[in-house]
């Protein structure tokens, strides 16, 4: 497929947004506000993925704006970001009833935007919130406790991206602890964003050319 240009992504970001916003795939449609489908930089190196938008999400129909987003504000700022740098998502893009946990149906009716969000937006780094986004994308069961900080190179969207587990920032609101391992790996995205796109699964690495021996002539000139 001939490669798109990034104003041609984003045209085609902002028709699956109008096809989310009027999406009836699962029951949350019927309770919700305005849809949330993620906001920020349509070309962006990296993409962060929540869980679920909550009651403000809702309202407001833009994710992360209450409590937790106003940590990962933080988090940005303290990396030399901000939120028109990255784009910001979820797992699902309606609100579950009561900020309840997603359930497998609805994970599923959902996914294929954000698969898409992946194909469109292109980025590097994808870094998922908590379990829900991590055991999506990393096609794991293996929770966050274990897994977070750890990057993961995984083929999404047909390309190969590195997947950057960290603990959710409403976790990190409950645990000072948790706070401080969030921190820790947040900080180490700038690293994470410099290193070189990653070799598709499957593929071979490129082999380091070794510099050609000396002949052993050359010591005879010293
Ligand atoms: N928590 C999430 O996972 N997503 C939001 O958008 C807000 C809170």
């Amino acid at each position: 497929m001939q490669a798109r240009s990034a104003e041609q992504r984003r045209e085609a970001l902002v028709e699956l947004y109008r096809e989310a916003s009027r999406c009836t795939r699962c029951p949350l449609h019927q309770g919700r506000t305005k849809v949330v489908f993620g906001a920020g930089n349509a070309d962006a190196d990296l993409m962060f993925v929540g869980e679920a938008p909550g009651r403000d999400e809702d309202l407001q129909g833009l994710p992360f704006v209450g409590r937790a987003g106003k940590l990962l504000d933080q988090l940005l700022e303290e990396v030399g970001l901000d939120r028109g740098d990255v784009f910001i998502t979820n797992v699902l893009k309606s609100r579950p009833p009561g900020n309840r946990d997603p359930e497998p149906a609805e994970i599923d009716a959902c996914k294929p935007y954000l698969h898409k969000q992946v194909e469109l937006i292109e980025p590097r780094v994808i870094c998922t919130l908590g379990h829900f986004s991590t055991k999506l994308l990393t096609r794991s069961q293996r929770g966050i406790t274990s897994v977070h900080g750890r990057p993961q190179v995984h083929e999404l969207g047909a390309r190969a991206v590195r997947v950057y587990p960290i603990y959710h920032p409403a976790a990190a609101l409950r645990s000072t602890k948790t706070l401080e391992e969030l921190r820790e790996d947040f900080h180490r995205l700038p690293e994470l964003l410099e290193e070189p796109p990653p070799v598709p699964i499957g593929a071979v690495a490129p082999v380091p050319v070794a510099a050609a021996p000396e002949p052993p002539q050359i010591n005879l000139f010293d």
